[in-house]
């Protein structure tokens, strides 16, 4: 039994790891019972481990944080939080995306959104290794079961849920659930034999394990009586999960009106009319005082049935007028809850991709569209690191325009531009056969490129490097430079067991030194 309130985690003093831990252990096991005090504990929780930089037990609290909010109603919070949790960390673990995607998922139903749900269900199920502990590994696919049934795979539900009962065996709170869970699928379905065999193994289940039953089980099995034509048996269990839920003082969730509302119509089958209306009534004004919701509807519905069942013909058709409008309002509702948690789902992604835009833009020369400086500081060690390990020759050479200034002066600085843009289509042409990853082209700034090659024979990379230079000799400049053809010197260095970024650049810089001293329009260095 677990006790009313834990320990918290001491704010002061230096930051316990394992009490962080602990902690997170707790919170996991109380969240879905008492959300509010949960959700309180998760952000102190989440300060502390923030200020120690624990990443781990920052995420836990941060999906404790959004479970605890969706319990509380505050869905598009929640999805916010998780989906910031999985945008911000690209590398994070298995049980964090199936911890994300849990509460994805269930964020999805609650908002009348099946089929995304189901999409997170789909991918987060690709993390479901042996790593992940056993009780979120039953959680998860108990809701699974439920997302599918929700979009009408009737036969992947009950899969899920067989395969849930069996990884639960032992753990007879997740046990209950799975079975309870089908039985209410075969309920809804209308599937008697189905539905009365899940009510048998739910009973005898709790007998085995000496484990009550819940009110949602209790709430099931209610229906399915009620099913069997046996509303006095019903009565009972509905009446059961009523003292529960009265006991444990439950004011947020839906339980309690829910359970009315099954007591309500146990009543009229029973033909109890007037202890039914009480019922009905006070369910009645429970959802009133919560807004609109699936229950409101269910409400009306059940009212509409009662006064016809008392001959009151006109204040059913009311009541029936009055079930409508909620469904209604609820699909209303529910669609304006959806575009808000969309909303809160897709500004995350929006920032991330603003953000990985804005870092590849920074790596790329606007003028001409080249890699430029900064990108080359970052590709050229990684390449270096390669040849070592892939036997591949790197070769770096370094391009000048020639009398380029006299191109800016004669003609304008447009014309230079154009020559400029022109140079990087030959230069970025040169490489685009190659695999990625093989031939970077970038501009170094000015009229200074760079080409670096991986290549199996120095002679080989040579053969590319000289084209470039014929190609800019042989390309008709006539209506950018007309009257004068444009060329380019170029300096070559082959990286050897030694050669930094640094060190090689260095070296094609003194063989371009050297080619533009030799008359220009040449290739120097290399071999
Ligand atoms: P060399 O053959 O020795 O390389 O002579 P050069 O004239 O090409 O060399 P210098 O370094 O004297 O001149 C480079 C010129 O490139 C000067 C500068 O105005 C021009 N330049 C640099 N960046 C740009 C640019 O983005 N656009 C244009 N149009 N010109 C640029
Ligand atoms: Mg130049
Ligand atoms: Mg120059």
């Amino acid at each position: 039994m677990l006790a009313a309130v834990a320990p918290a985690l001491p704010v002061a003093g230096p930051y316990d790891r394992a009490a962080a831990r602990r902690e997170v252990d707790d919170l996991l096991l109380r969240v879905g019972l008492d959300p509010e005090p949960c959700l309180v504990r998760a952000r102190a929780l989440l300060a502390v481990a923030q200020e120690a930089d624990d990443d781990d037990v920052v995420v836990h609290a941060l999906v404790l944080e959004a479970d605890a909010l969706h319990r509380l109603g505050g869905v598009a919070d929640a999805a916010r939080i998780v989906t910031a949790v999985r945008e911000t960390r690209p590398d994070l673990s298995a049980e964090h995306r199936v911890r994300t995607g849990w509460v994805l998922m269930r964020v999805c139903s609650n908002i009348g959104d099946s089929a995304t749900a189901l999409e997170h269900a789909v991918e987060t199920a690709r993390w479901l290794g042996d790593d992940i502990p056993p009780r979120l590994r039953i959680q998860f696919t108990i809701k699974y079961g439920d997302v599918l049934d929700a979009v009408g795979d009737v036969e992947g539900a009950r899969e899920r849920y067989e395969q849930a009962e069996q990884l639960a065996v032992g753990d007879p709170e997740l046990h209950l659930r799975a079975v309870n869970n089908r039985a209410y699928t075969e309920l809804s379905l209308g599937d008697t034999e189905r539905a009365v065999a899940g009510a048998e193994h739910l009973v005898e289940l709790a007998e085995r394990y000496g484990h009550p039953l819940n009110s949602d089980e209790l709430d099931t099995l209610a229906h399915i009586h009620l099913m069997q034509h046996r509303p006095e048996l019903a009565v009972a269990a509905a009446q059961e999960a009523l003292g529960l839920l009265t006991v444990k003082g439950n004011k947020g969730r839906d339980d309690l009106p829910e359970i009315l509302l099954t007591l309500g119509i146990a009543h009229r089958h029973l033909g109890d009319l007037d202890t039914a209306a009480g019922h009905l009534g006070r369910a009645r004004e429970i959802v009133a005082s919560h807004g609109f919701s699936e229950l409101t509807a269910r409400v009306f519905e059940e009212e509409a049935e009662l006064l016809a069942a008392r001959g009151d013909f006109r204040g059913a058709l009311e009541a029936h007028k009055a079930f409508h409008l909620a469904d209604k309002e609820l699909v209303s509702l529910q669609r304006e809850a959806q575009s808000r948690a969309r909303q809160a789902m897709y500004e995350s992604t929006q920032a991330r991709a603003d953000a990985a835009r804005f870092r590849e833009e920074a790596r790329r020369d606007p003028l001409t569209g080249l890699h430029n400086r900064l990108a080359v500081g970052e590709r050229l060690p990684a390449l270096l690191d390669a040849r070592t390990r892939g036997g591949m020759l790197v070769v770096a050479a370094l391009f000048d325009l020639d009398h380029f200034k006299a191109v800016n002066d004669v003609y304008s600085h447009e014309a230079g531009d154009h020559v400029l843009v022109t140079f990087a289509e030959l230069l970025a042409a040169s490489v685009a056969d190659l695999p990625e990853g093989s031939g970077l082209a970038a501009r170094l700034g000015g009229e200074e490129f760079l080409l670096v090659l991986a290549a199996t024979t120095a002679a080989e990379a040579m053969q590319r490097i000289g084209a470039v230079r014929r190609a800019v000799e042989e390309h008709d400049w006539s209506s950018t430079t007309p009257g004068r053809s444009v060329t380019v010197s170029a300096g070559v260095a082959v990286a050897d067991d030694d050669s930094t970024h640094f060190s090689l650049l260095r070296r094609a810089d003194v063989e371009l030194y050297a080619a533009k001293a030799a008359g220009r329009n040449r290739v120097c260095g290399g071999v």
